[in-house]
């Protein structure tokens, strides 16, 4: 267990902040893109859970200060802790790095990741260790979903790295309103670029309906099961 202390917090969207947590007694917190870890928040809860909430890593390894995107749940709990309860100064236990979402040792193949909401987190992580470190890589593609324009994270960042990098694609889907000509949900990006005759490493987190129904997809197509990695955020 470690000790951390909230040093800032940024408003991301109407219902999203991102916290800056520095971790206490270490000039390195160790973990690998695309790990998560879990808060211990004093939330009185007498279910097994007790208070641990799990939250991916934003940023990428180095240094002792983490990132987290975390997304305003109605009623939850930990919402209401996080959102209304947490100030700079605030301290949190957290356990971890814990996750086996992992970029594979070596890419030999284009990366397709896929999110929903703050399942951006751990993409965004292994995205900045990659361009951060010169990592050998193929083309990129990230593919965004969510509502509404007003609920895009990152997206100047992501926008930025798109300029910066020719092999680095990154698209947004909206499901409730128009972005570039287009309305719906992510499936049709992927779709069009990995069919089954290009290789391709993937990557999906978020919401488990669509991850699942990508998943079920990919490995009709014919893609390897150990090809696709996921993370359920509910
Ligand atoms: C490995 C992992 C990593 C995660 N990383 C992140 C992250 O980086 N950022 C982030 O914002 N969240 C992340 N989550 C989700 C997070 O752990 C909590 O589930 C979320 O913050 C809700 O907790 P809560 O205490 O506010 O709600 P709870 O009190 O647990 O739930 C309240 C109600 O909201 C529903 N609910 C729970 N979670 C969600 C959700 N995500 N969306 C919609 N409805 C929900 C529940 O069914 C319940 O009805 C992650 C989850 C996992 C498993």
């Amino acid at each position: 267990m470690y000790q951390s202390e909230v040093i800032d917090i940024k408003k991301e969207t109407h219902d999203t902040n991102i916290y800056f947590n520095k971790i206490k007694g270490v000039k390195e917190f160790k973990f690998k893109p695309g790990q998560f870890v879990s808060f211990m928040l004093p939330l009185n809860e007498t279910n097994k859970r007790k208070g641990m909430r799990h939250y991916s890593i934003a940023s990428s390894p180095g240094g002792n200060i983490l990132e987290f995107i975390i997304n305003k749940v109605e009623g939850g709990l930990g919402s209401i802790y996080l959102f209304e309860d947490t100030e700079v100064g605030t301290k949190i236990p957290i356990k971890g790095p814990l996750g086996k979402f992992l970029l594979p040792d070596k890419i030999i193949h284009d990366l397709c990741m896929v999110c929903t909401g703050t399942g951006i987190a751990p993409l965004r992580s292994m995205i900045k260790y990659i361009y951060e470190n010169d990592i050998p890589h193929k083309d990129i593609y990230l593919v965004f979903g969510t509502k509404l324009k007003k609920d895009l994270l990152y997206h100047e960042e992501m926008l930025q790295l798109e300029k910066e990098h020719k092999e680095f694609h990154y698209k947004v889907a909206l499901s409730q309103e128009e972005y570039d000509g287009y309305k719906g949900y992510v499936h049709s990006f992927y779709r069009k670029i990995f069919n089954g005759e290009k290789h391709g490493h993937f990557f999906f987190c978020g919401f488990k309906n669509m991850i699942l129904e990508a998943r079920d997809w990919l490995l009709e197509k014919g893609y390897q099961r150990k090809c696709i990695r996921y993370e359920l955020y509910n």
